[in-house]
């Protein structure tokens, strides 16, 4: 057993799985208490009678194939939420280990932190610098972690660091050199999470290449933003087979619903793929006009630079702001609670139309 599975909870490794039902589909079932007939407007390709396989492999091959890893590093889930759930679970003991995340950021890796009863390390991420990664300070706060778990006892380490990158709401990204850098440093001791939800938005290079030579790194990504299937709940966790058996024997039998299942394989077909990729340069080249359209606006302070999806904007008025957009009929991200983001909100770019209408509620 490697350092990796040490890291992970005691009672987690000693965990036995629940066996599910036989998966040979095709046998007659009747293993598993299913009923014979369809339900009515069922189109689903296998009928939605039937269980789904417990856990899927075909679709898991597939998704491995879409990130250029083997399928022994990737494990499929609703939705990178479930990964970074899992991971919380399978690595945090409650009231004992600890995680790490640089705010502002998704608030996900927090929230899944407190429901386990994991402590929440905070190194924020400082407007003055333009948000950027401060590895010096994760650095201390690390060691000073480690320092009073051994001095208490009672307190554990940090088990995962989270990094997103792009990062959620500020849109920029950290240099590959540093992550990988503080991957390096990790290893024996910690994970290093990397969230790549919005990377196919952005000029960076993802991770997952570099992840044979860093075995601290784990990666998610995610079908919800660039592949358009936000509805169907569909992420992935990539890392060493060795944390991804573990993950495995706590993610519940049938997470993903055959219809989220079919939907995918659908998405994922060639030329569904090339109309996902020219949809990801409409974004970026949108992002771009409207990013130059709201400088100009007079109650925009500051459109910061993004490489996803969104733009966190500064605003003299947020509160007016985010009245004259509903008033038109437009959502937009309050961030004015968020540390460092009390001027800010975030907007998703849209469609053009969707942005004029922005613009247009502005002035
Ligand atoms: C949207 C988002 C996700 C995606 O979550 P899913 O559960 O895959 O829909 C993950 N991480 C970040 C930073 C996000 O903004």
């Amino acid at each position: 057993m490697s350092w990796l599975s040490e890291l992970a909870r005691a009672d987690i490794r000693a965990l036995s799985p629940y066996q599910h039902a036989r998966w040979e589909p095709g046998l007659v079932r009747l293993h598993a208490n299913e009923l014979p007939w369809r339900a009515p407007c069922d189109e689903s390709q296998a009928g939605l009678n039937r269980y789904p396989e417990p856990h899927p492999h075909e679709l898991e091959s597939r998704l491995a194939l879409l990130y250029g890893v083997d399928a022994a590093w990737l494990l499929a889930g609703r939705g990178s939420d479930e990964a970074i759930d899992l991971l919380t679970r399978c690595f945090c003991q409650a009231s004992r280990d600890a995680v790490l995340i640089t705010p502002p950021t998704f608030g996900m890796y927090a929230v899944c932190a407190r429901i386990q009863g994991a402590a929440v390390v905070e190194v924020p991420l400082r407007r003055e610098t333009g948000f950027s990664f401060d590895l010096p300070a994760v650095r201390a706060a690390l060691t000073q972690r480690d320092w009073v778990a051994k001095r208490e006892g009672a307190v554990g380490p940090v088990k995962l660091v989270y990094l997103c990158a792009p990062n959620n709401p500020t849109g920029n990204s950290p240099a590959a050199a540093t992550v990988l850098a503080l991957a390096r440093e990790l290893e024996g001791r910690a994970l290093l999470v990397v969230d790549e939800a919005y990377v196919e938005f952005s000029e960076h290079a993802s991770l997952i290449q570099e992840m044979r030579h860093y075995p601290a790194l784990v990666i998610l990504r995610t079908l919800s933003k660039a592949y358009g299937l936000a509805g169907a709940r569909c992420g992935a966790v990539i890392a060493a087979p060795e944390i991804i058996d573990l993950l495995r024997t706590i993610i519940p039998p049938y997470a993903l619903a055959q219809l989220s299942i079919e939907a995918v394989f659908r998405t994922l077909q060639a030329d569904h793929l090339a109309v996902a990729a020219e949809r990801v340069g409409t974004i970026k080249r949108e992002r771009e006009r409207l990013a130059q359209a709201l400088r100009l606006k007079g109650e925009v302070l500051k459109v910061w630079p993004s490489e996803a999806n969104f733009l966190l904007v500064d605003f003299s008025d947020p509160g007016a702001v985010l009245e004259r957009a509903h008033t038109a009929g437009l959502l937009v991200r309050d961030l004015r609670g968020s540390v460092g983001l009390h001027p800010s909100l975030r907007i998703s770019v849209g469609t053009r139309e969707h942005n004029e209408q922005l613009l247009a509620s502005l002035s």
